[in-house]
C-alpha cells in the first residue's frame, strides 16, 4: 500500500513516515500543498494524511484539487485542536476522515486501515472468501481455520488484491504499491511472490493470472 503524506512539520511527517514503513507502506512525504498535489496527481495513492494548515497550498484547496481532478483516493486531514471548522470543510471538500493533533500514531494506523477497506467495499477487517480469512488488523491470514506464516511482502501482495477485488492488477502496478522507487523493475519477484503464495494457500486458490495483464483475486463462494 502507497501512502501520501502531505505535512510540514519535519520531525511529524518523518515520525509517520517511519512508523508506516515499519508497517509495511511504502511512505512519500511532500512538505508543502504544491508539492502535495504534485505526487498526488503524478501517483496512484492507496491513501494520503494531509495536514490542513500548509504552505504554498493549504490543505482544503489541495484536496478539492485532487477531487476535482478525480483522485479517488481515502484522505485522512490531520486538524489543529479547537478549530472544528476545519473538520466540516476537509470533509466538505472530499476528505474521508479526520484526526486532531496530537494524536497518537496508533490511533492513525487504524483510521488508516480503516479508510482503505472501507474504499475496497469491506466493512469487517477481516475480510473472508470460501475459506481464506484475512485479518488487515491483524496482519494474519488464515485457510480453513489455520494460520498460514506469509513474509511481509507475501502478505502485501495478497492484501493488495484482496483489496482491489475487482479488476485485474497488473505486476506494475503491484510493483508501484508494494515497493520502493528504487526496485529493481524488470526482476520477476512478483511472479515469485505469487508463486510461493498459492503454494501457501493451497488448498485454496485466490489468484488468478491474466494472461499478459497481471492477477485477479478470485474465489468461488463458500458452500
Ligand atoms: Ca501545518
Amino acid at each position: 500500500m502507497r501512502i501520501l503524506i502531505v505535512e510540514d512539520e519535519p520531525n511529524l511527517s518523518a515520525q509517520l513516515k517511519s512508523r508506516l514503513g515499519d508497517e509495511g507502506y511504502i511512505v512519500d512525504v511532500a512538505a508543502d500543498g504544491e508539492e502535495g498535489l504534485y505526487y498526488g496527481r503524478e501517483y496512484d495513492y492507496d491513501a494520503a494524511v494531509v495536514d490542513l494548515g500548509l504552505p504554498k497550498l493549504d490543505g482544503i484547496e489541495l484536496i478539492g484539487e485532487l477531487r476535482r481532478g478525480n483522485r479517488a483516493f481515502p484522505v485522512l486531514v490531520l486538524t489543529a485542536r479547537g478549530h472544528w471548522q476545519d473538520k466540516v470543510e476537509g470533509l466538505e471538500a472530499g476528505a474521508d476522515d479526520y484526526l486532531t493533533k496530537p494524536f497518537q500514531t496508533e490511533e492513525l494506523l487504524a483510521r488508516l486501515n480503516a479508510l482503505m477497506r472501507r474504499a475496497a467495499g469491506y466493512a469487517s477487517p477481516v475480510i473472508e472468501h470460501g475459506g481464506l480469512k484475512l485479518d488487515t488488523a491483524k496482519k494474519e491470514v488464515r485457510v480453513e481455520g489455520s494460520l498460514v506464516e506469509l513474509t511481509a511482502y507475501e502478505y502485501k501482495v495478497l492484501e493488495y488484491l484482496m483489496l482491489n477485488p475487482s479488476r485485474v492488477v497488473s505486476k506494475t502496478e503491484l510493483t508501484d504499491h508494494l515497493y520502493e522507487q528504487d526496485f529493481d523493475r524488470d526482476s520477476n519477484v512478483i511472479e515469485v511472490f505469487v508463486g510461493r503464495l498459492r503454494k501457501k494457500l493451497t488448498p485454496v486458490n485466490p489468484i488468478r493470472t491474466i494472461r499478459g495483464q497481471g492477477y485477479r483475486f478470485y474465489l468461488e463462494a463458500a458452500g
